[in-house]
């Protein structure tokens, strides 16, 4: 199945494809960017913002949460080749709004024996999230100082962006 799939495309051609697209791009970012987004497979992210290979680092998981090691990649990316943007995008109709971290954590424990020790990072809504990942961004250390951070919800059917407002800071 899938992987063989996978394979055989590629060596059909789209190795060849990918050199193609990638030929004289350079590893260091030329829009010094990184966009953080869902590992959603209706998203394609270069469709999306138009984008091309060598333009921006693409950093993706389940909810395209700001997890410890997205942290980790942005501060690589930032001090290691350039980037001084970042761009976090969550969608509607995220399967994380479809469980919580509990269940989700409770049915690990219940089929393996283990809980797992990272959370899974549910979340109810789109945009709480977003203005929750954008402030941790904000209180990170290890980001450079003023980085620019926007955050959007898109709309998985139009592709429209929604701009999320930051939080507004309490006290
Ligand atoms: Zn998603």
């Amino acid at each position: 199945m899938g992987n063989e799939d996978l394979l055989r495309r590629h060596a059909a051609g789209a190795g060849g494809r990918a050199a193609r697209s990638a030929a004289g791009a350079p590893g260091r970012p030329t829009l010094r960017t990184v966009v953080v987004t869902c590992m959603d497979a209706r998203i394609d992210v270069y469709t999306l913002f138009g984008l091309a290979p060598g333009e921006a680092h693409v950093l993706r998981n389940a909810g395209g949460i700001v997890t410890d090691d997205v942290v980790r990649s942005i501060a690589i990316s930032q001090r290691k080749l350039g980037t001084t943007d970042v761009l976090l995008v969550h969608h509607s109709g995220c399967g994380m709004a479809t469980f919580t971290d509990e269940e989700f954590s409770d049915e690990l424990a219940a089929e393996t024996g283990t809980r797992p020790p990272w959370r899974p990072g549910a979340f109810r809504d789109a945009a709480d999230d977003v203005r929750r990942g954008v402030a941790r961004l904000r209180g990170e250390p290890f980001l450079r100082d003023g980085t620019p951070i926007r955050g959007f919800v898109v709309d998985i059917t139009t592709f429209a962006l929604e701009e999320i407002s930051p939080a507004v800071e309490a006290g």
